[in-house]
């Protein structure tokens, strides 16, 4: 395991410092945020300062995760240092994917999850583990995004490509954070007065969910089933009560309780680390620009759609909101392209 402190090419940019964005009329008005993205590079979001851990091939799983932990990250590049290059990320969906594995093997013990290497490990599920996406700095915060939400992952390394080093790792959180900068510099373009529904953000049907006596074995399946990255947890009414994020699972390495996955997720929840404030929800008339503060003030990933009832009718998340501010305008939809 490696950790490092990174710095940016330009230590000043957390700021908008230079503002060329024009907007002529409504056509040009739709791509103030396309515009934007286009013309900022990825270094240029890049902290001063920031906490980068890799982990080589050969370190034990188990290791791996309690290191994510301990070092509070949620994610590490993958070194292999035979091949001298960086082959991939560990993710708390890698950490998912292992649990789920191993608690339905017959022939195999979840212990031995113990004893396994990464390398190991992506060997078992070649066809999860895939090679490294990343971005070069000096691209832009549009190609970022695209990748993001293409690939549908929600990690990108940022690689420079003369050191071969990873110098950050770019979250939507982090992209969509930057983008708000521009709302305080501009004209605020209308389509942020509209509501969700108007503007057909984000999933409004077949919302995955589990309640609180779902045993954590079954949320785990919904995750990798359902390729979600967090369950609203309801009531027998369909009504919000909590919700368990796969950064959640990720206090069964914290607590070391991973080999008893039969525990409901309820219980599971009463590991969380951190001060639980209840779910941020938000409403289908309310407008993008209300989600936005909201969601960025709440530091979610996600909020969960509710009617008056508080009964839960869909789920906003970062991609979605990314995808429509800043791909659709610019006719690259990432939730309807090839790659995705
Ligand atoms: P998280 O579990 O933090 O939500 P992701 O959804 O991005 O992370 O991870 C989904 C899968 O994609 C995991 O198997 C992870 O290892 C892999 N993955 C994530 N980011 C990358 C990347 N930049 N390059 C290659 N694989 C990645
Ligand atoms: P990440 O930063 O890895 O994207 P998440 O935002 O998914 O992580 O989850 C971080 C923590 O916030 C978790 O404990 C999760 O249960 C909680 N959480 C996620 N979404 C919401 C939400 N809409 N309201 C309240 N808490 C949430
Ligand atoms: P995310 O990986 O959270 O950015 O979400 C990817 C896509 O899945 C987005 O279009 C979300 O609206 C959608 N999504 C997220 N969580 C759920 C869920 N629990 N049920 C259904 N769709 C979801």
């Amino acid at each position: 395991m490696a950790k490092g402190r990174t710095s940016s090419r330009n230590p000043t940019s957390n700021s908008i410092d230079r503002l060329d964005i024009h907007i002529d009329s409504s056509e040009e008005e739709e791509l103030t945020f396309v515009k934007f993205m286009k013309n900022h590079k990825c270094y240029e979001i890049i902290p001063t300062s920031s906490k980068l851990v890799v982990f080589d091939v050969t370190l034990r799983v188990k290791k791996a995760f309690f290191a994510l932990v301990h070092n509070g990250v949620r994610a590490a590049p993958l070194w292999d240092s035979q091949k001298q290059d960086f082959v991939g990320m560990l993710t708390i969906t890698d950490f998912i994917n292992i649990l789920h594995h191993y608690y339905n093997s017959a022939t195999i013990k979840i212990d031995q999850l113990e004893e396994h290497k990464i390398e190991t490990w992506r060997d078992v599920l070649k066809d999860k583990a895939r090679p490294l996406v990343f971005i070069d700095p000096d691209m832009s915060l549009f190609e970022a995004v695209k990748k993001l939400v293409q690939e549908k992952i929600h990690r990108l390394p940022v690689v420079d490509e003369n050191t071969g080093n990873v110098i950050y790792i770019l979250t939507h959180k982090r992209i969509l954070k930057f983008l708000a900068l521009l709302k305080s510099e501009i004209r605020i373009p209308s389509f942020l007065k509209k509501s969700l529904r108007e503007l057909n953000i984000g999933t409004m049907s077949n919302v995955a969910t589990a309640s609180p006596t779902t045993p954590l074995i079954k949320a785990l399946k919904l995750f990798q089933e359902r390729r979600v990255s967090a369950l609203p947890i309801v009531d027998e009414n369909n009504k919000i009560v909590d919700i368990y994020a796969k950064f959640d699972v990720i206090n069964l390495a914290a607590e070391k309780t991973y080999n008893n996955l039969d525990i409901t997720v309820e219980e599971a929840l009463k590991f969380r680390q951190t001060y639980f404030e209840g779910v941020s929800t938000c409403k289908a008339d309310e407008t993008l620009e209300v989600i936005m503060d909201r969601i960025i003030k709440a530091g979610v990933h996600r909020l969960v759609m509710v009617d008056d009832e508080d009964h839960v009718v869909g789920v906003v998340s970062l991609s979605d909101l990314l995808n429509s501010l800043v791909l659709k305008p610019a006719g690259e939809d990432g939730r309807t392209s090839s790659s995705s």
